[in-house]
């Protein structure tokens, strides 16, 4: 079965209100498995509103609209619907009834044009609305059907709940599907290698495999539709397992997990605590990490360190060692990871230090050039029984960088514990 959604509204057209309507109706419709290849955004014009419905009946089973019920002159979808498909409206006595007591339980004065609202389609039925006066209608013609609800989203919501969504499985019948999706997350591979590796996986049609790229992370959505739970997923565990053997370790996750959430639940199952010292990235790690709840048993102190007297007080990196280098590079990264590990009395220390921009670069240390350094140790006092560094580099704009570096950070850490 195919929908179309239609988004009704001038100020959606002038991008002053954003369409969450109908993002959240395609989700709701394809839970019920029922397709949605087209959405369409229209202002509030008669002729354009019923060309609309027509495009949209012309090519899916069921056309629902959004916004236009209202009293008002712009208000028109109601109308328009029943014009464009030859169905009457009739006066609804009973929504008519619920629209005076609206007013009267509010004590607020009803004008004529508030009864505009209580119409119901001659074939069909009324949605009802119990947040507030203008009822939903549903249009049933050569059996096809247009669905008309009200703008505000918290009228919409419980009217697609409680009435759109039984309509919907009752018009499925047998044939209703279920669609189950799983997200798996990457970090450390590009978008496009790890779209290249599983490039085959990506034709297949049920299961769909489809790649989204975010800041640092590549991530496959696999999308199953079956006649039940258990099948979807019987699907989704066959291409994941394929996945998997490709991806390895590049997945970190799934579905609504973040890095730094496996992160911490890596660290507390491990035993292991974590001290950050974070210059360029003004810390941007320590918040991540501590978007985790629980993660004051794993993460015990960060330090921002920008100028480079703090690098030497607070994190005890040799002000040789700055001068002979400066404060971006290897050495002091590692440095600063000894000197986050001691400050926080921690098993691992983290030390970052790059140049986020606009200014700041050279030719020999460009912007985006940053410095990851790890240091772990059997416990908080004893000496770092490993300590590395990387140079990465990243482009962008300085929030990017700054986004990227904390990715980056996280990652070696995750590979660390792995
Ligand atoms: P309407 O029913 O078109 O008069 O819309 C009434 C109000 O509902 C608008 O002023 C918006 O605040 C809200 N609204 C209308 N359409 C949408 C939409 N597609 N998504 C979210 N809010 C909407
Ligand atoms: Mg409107």
């Amino acid at each position: 079965m195919q929908a179309e959604i239609i988004s009704v509204g001038t100020e959606l057209l002038l991008g002053q209100i954003v369409d969450t309507n109908a993002a959240y109706l395609s989700q709701i419709l394809s839970g019920l498995g029922i397709d949605v290849f087209h959405r369409t955004t229209v202002g509030d014009n008669e002729d354009r509103i019923a060309q609309s419905v027509k495009d949209a009946l012309s090519r899916a089973d069921i056309a629902i609209t959004i916004g236009g019920l209202g009293p008002t002159q712009d208000d028109l979808t109601k109308e328009t619907v029943a014009k464009t498909l030859g169905v009457e409206l009739l006066f609804d006595e009973e929504a008519a009834e619920r629209i005076s007591d609206f007013f009267a339980m509010r004590k607020l004065p009803m004008v004529e044009s508030n009864l505009k609202q209580a119409v119901k389609p001659a074939s069909g039925r009324t949605v009802p609305n119990p947040v507030g006066t203008a009822p939903g209608a549903i249009f049933e013609k050569d059996g096809k059907c247009v669905i008309c609800l009200p703008g505000p989203p918290v009228e919409l919501i419980p009217m697609v709940t409680e009435s759109v969504v039984p309509y919907l499985k009752e018009k499925l019948g047998p044939a209703a599907m279920i669609i189950k999706s799983k997200v798996l997350r990457t970090t450390g591979i590009g978008e496009s290698l790890m779209e290249e590796k599983v490039k085959d996986l990506l034709q297949s049609k049920n299961p769909t495999l489809a790649p989204l790229a975010k800041t640092g992370e590549a991530h496959l959505r696999i999308t199953a539709k079956a006649a039940d739970e258990k099948t979807a997923g019987a699907l989704i565990d066959g291409i994941e397992t394929k996945v998997r053997e490709r991806l390895g370790a590049f997945i970190y996750g799934v579905d609504d997990e973040t890095l730094e959430h496996v992160i911490i639940r890596a660290l507390i199952v491990r035993g292991l605590t974590i001290g950050l010292a974070e210059s360029c990235t003004g810390g941007l790690i320590s918040d991540r990490l501590t978007d985790t709840p629980g993660s004051s048993a794993a993460f015990l102190a960060g330090v921002i360190s920008y100028s480079n007297e703090s690098k030497v007080e607070l994190l005890g990196v040799s002000e040789e060692l700055l001068k002979k280098y400066g404060a971006v590079n290897g050495p002091v990264a590692e440095a600063m990871a000894e000197g986050a590990r001691k400050a926080a009395r921690s098993h691992i220390g983290i030390g970052v230090t790059g140049i986020a921009g606009p200014g700041g670069g050279t030719k020999e240390k460009p912007v985006g050039l940053v410095y990851i350094a790890l240091s772990q140790g059997k416990d908080a006092d004893s000496e770092a029984e490993k300590t590395y560094s990387q140079e990465f580099r990243f482009s962008g704009d300085r929030r990017y960088i700054k986004q990227r570096a904390s990715q980056a950070a996280l990652n070696m850490l995750r590979n660390e514990l792995l």
